[in-house]
């Protein structure tokens, strides 16, 4: 793994900065995957994209912005000091509940992108051996966000009729869920598709892990 230069950002309502690190090459020894499409790769380690600015609270997406400054490792830092600014910080599930009602998700794109983040956020509860709701507020919160990401994803390639399978699933429309993964013709899937198939058979709707 090397990693690549540190990149700062200026909030583009009020100017403060943040620094996110980047990767100039990875790769995915070691790596664990998720019915829900989440890959967590020791060796490639993925960086937070949406930013909540943590002077005025405006949510922005870095992939949206133009860096203002490159710092690479060893090189003199003459005006910048990286301990004066924030470090990019993922959102926590409380702050994406939040990101959705503001400006950032009126793009229908990024509203799916900050959808998929609360659901796999969600997700990590399960992954952590925690309960997946706290209280019933989370529970209708989940399956709200599960239902409007299925009518917000087209299913243009495989990869997302996947994810459309796995929130059908995550619903207990266990039909569903088979009927799209039956569509899938690329033998490439099949492996996962036998893994849903059984999921489905035990009438389970949490994540799990690919084996
Ligand atoms: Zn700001």
């Amino acid at each position: 793994m090397l990693p690549g230069p540190t990149l700062i950002y200026a909030c583009p309502k009020c100017g403060r900065k943040v620094a996110n690190e980047s990767l100039m090459s990875g790769n995915t020894f070691g790596a664990r995957y998720f019915s829900d499409g989440k890959r967590i790769a020791p060796m490639l380690p993925e960086f937070p994209d949406l930013i909540r600015c943590q002077s005025c609270d405006f949510f922005f997406f870095l992939h949206e912005q133009e860096p203002v400054d490159e710092l690479f490792r060893f090189e003199e830092q003459s005006d910048v000091t990286l301990n004066e600014i924030d470090q990019a910080k993922a959102p926590g599930l409380d702050d994406l509940v939040l990101a959705l009602q503001q400006e950032v998700a009126r793009k229908k794109e990024n509203e799916i992108s900050i959808r998929l983040d609360l659901w796999r956020s969600f997700n990590d509860r399960t992954r952590n051996g925690k309960s997946l709701f706290l209280n019933e507020n989370d529970k209708h919160l989940y399956l709200n966000n599960c239902e409007a990401l299925i009518t917000l994803i087209e299913p243009k390639e495989d990869q997302f009729m996947v994810t459309l399978a796995e929130l059908y699933r995550n619903l207990g429309l266990f039909e569903a869920c088979l009927k799209l993964l039956d569509s899938l013709e690329d033998q490439r899937w099949n492996r996962l598709k036998a893994q849903f198939s059984k999921a489905c058979e035990k009438k389970m709707t949490e994540v799990f892990e690919l084996k």
